[in-house]
């Protein structure tokens, strides 16, 4: 069986034991295995460390050339990787495109934006201010790269866009990556990664990943590290409150999981072209990636009055999808990554069917085309209806990390909004709304609780991004129970990685700063 390794301190690495085994959730056979049993997590955090200084002495442009090599190098080998997407997490080609065209298109988003910054080694902000009577002594803000590593802990659902956004950002401000894939798909983050390392385009020590547990990584961290994890809440609450991480103070960014909301403007009629296009999102909603997308819509609001219609719309569209085996160009949805998130999705969802009536799916995998409902995880599109907008609380609470939505009808803006925020803080919101001074007010009402708010109209029509969809122009992350984290966003995600500080003295002190630094906006 094939045997993932790790790469650390420079060298390719197994761990001494056998370790976790990885499947293909289509048919339930095993792929292979992975381990870090063993492995010097401490060392090879201090060699990535070290691998920093380096680093630091390359130009932003430099490092953006980088950036722009390693996405060539995983452009080459796209084919390889699109297969593997297919055989470990399940993934249609649509997917897997989600997955790794996303990867290499935010690797050549930050490889621009590196050019762009031009030959400084850190970021100065525009602007002196004059502190005294005397204007000999000014004062104006610098950004340098902190001297850690950014240890990247990611989910099974992004194995390759994970990954690569995390990395662009953390090597574009000066710092090194250690990267940990979560084992149910690390394979395809240990080709990628093998695939960099053999075409020579990063430095030794920039680039480290340990595939299997995250045993001893935690106690490897040190004050000027960064921890960045997506996951769930629960491993998100575990490293917050881990006594290394407390007792050292490295920074932590959790980008964990959320309800995300889709809001049907009030006066929208079945029928109408902002009730049609989110018609056309639900369903994507409910079979994309077989709903395994932390930014996924898991509730809708509609109007009272819109409320069947819609519920009715979507069900004739859900029965158009096809689950089954990915590999079939039919498909439109595959499996979940495994057997024990069908496990986790059954329990959250008999959670919600607590509250619920379902319309469309359940429990049961439902018809599948190519495939074993015993051997594969699959989990049919599943529609559940809320009967009344009162005493809900798992529907707001419970994230069934698959293709599982509920449809809860709303009474006028302000339960719209109350409903929305009992999300109690989620990575997307979006407004279908064909009035502009309502989804205005209804944007500025949910942004507090989001980190994202996407609004679409008719003049938006089909030219959105897309509810789902993380564009690395975006900050991507949300407050409250999402994690607060904040990635991406262009320039934005830099601040994560480097130190502000106030500069004091001179103008002629200034100006000699400024001249080896890219003006920028954090
Ligand atoms: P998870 O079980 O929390 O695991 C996430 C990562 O944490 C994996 O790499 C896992 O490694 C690692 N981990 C587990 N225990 C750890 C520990 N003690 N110390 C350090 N790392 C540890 O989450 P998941 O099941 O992979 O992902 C699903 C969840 O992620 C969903 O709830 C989803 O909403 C959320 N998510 C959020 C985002 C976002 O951007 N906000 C994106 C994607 C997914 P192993 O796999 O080896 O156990």
């Amino acid at each position: 069986m094939m045997h993932l390794e790790s790469y650390l301190s420079g060298a390719w690495r197994r761990g001494a034991g056998d370790g976790r085994v990885f499947v293909n959730p289509t048919t339930g056979e095993a792929i292979g295995q992975l381990d870090s049993t063993g492995l010097d997590l401490r060392a090879a955090c201090d060699f990535a460390r070290q691998a920093g200084a380096a680093l630091r002495t390359m130009s932003f442009a430099e490092r953006g050339a980088s950036l722009g090599g390693v996405a060539d190098a995983l452009a080459g080998k796209r084919a390889e990787y699109l297969e593997i997407a297919r055989i470990n997490s399940g993934n249609t080609a649509r997917d897997a495109s989600i997955d790794v065209d996303g990867a290499i298109g935010t690797l050549k988003f930050y490889a621009r934006l590196g050019k762009t910054l031009g030959n400084g080694y850190s970021l100065i902000e525009d602007g002196a201010v004059q502190l005294t009577k005397s204007d000999q002594f000014k004062a104006r803000h610098l950004w340098t790269s902190r001297p850690g590593v950014a240890v990247c802990i990611n989910a099974f659902n992004f194995p390759a866009w994970g990954l690569w956004e995390k990395f662009a950002v953390a090597f574009l401000s000066g710092v090194p990556v250690l990267a940990k894939p979560a084992s149910a798909t690390a394979w395809l983050a240990e080709r990628m990664v093998r695939d960099v390392v053999a075409a020579n385009v990063l430095s030794d020590g920039c680039l480290s990943l340990v595939c299997g547990s995250a045993d001893g990584l935690l106690e490897a961290v040190d004050a000027f590290d960064g921890i960045l994890f997506t996951g769930s809440s629960e491993t998100g609450r575990m490293i917050r409150s881990h006594a290394t991480v407390l007792a050292t103070g490295p920074r932590v960014a959790i980008e964990a999981d959320s309800v995300n909301v889709a809001v049907l403007g009030d006066g929208a009629k079945p029928g109408s072209e902002t009730f049609n296009l989110l018609v056309r999102e639900a369903v994507g909603a409910l079979s994309v990636k077989a709903g395994q997308m932390c930014t996924n819509i898991r509730r809708f609001l509609i109007p009272a009055a819109a409320n069947s219609a819609f519920i009715e719309a979507l069900a004739a569209q859900i029965d158009r999808i096809v689950v089954g085996d990915p590999t079939l160009s039919e498909v439109s949805m595959g499996p979940l990554v495994n057997e024990s998130q069908r496990t986790v999705a059954r329990t959250g969802l008999a959670k919600l069917m607590q509250e619920t009536k379902i319309v469309r799916g359940g429990d049961a995998s439902g018809k599948l085309l190519g495939a074993d409902a015993e051997r594969g995880a699959f989990f049919a599109p599943t529609l559940l209806a809320a009967e009344k907008s009162d005493g809900l609380r798992a529907v707001h609470d419970v994230e069934v990390f698959g293709p599982v939505a509920t449809v809860i009808p709303y009474e006028g803006f302000s339960q719209a909004v109350s409903l929305a925020l009992k999300g109690a803080g989620s990575l997307v919101a979006s407004i279908w709304c064909g009035d502009a001074q309502e989804a205005a007010k209804l944007a500025v009402a949910l942004a507090p609780l989001h980190g994202r708010v996407l609004c679409v109209d008719s003049n938006v029509d089909e030219n959105h991004s897309g509810h789902a969809i993380v564009m690395p122009q975006c900050v991507h992350g949300g407050p409250g129970r999402a994690g607060g984290g904040e990635e991406l966003g262009a320039m934005r995600g830099l601040r994560f990685h480097m130190q502000r500080t106030a500069l004091q003295g001179s103008p002629a002190m200034l100006e000699a700063v400024a001249s080896q630094s890219a003006v920028a906006a954090l």
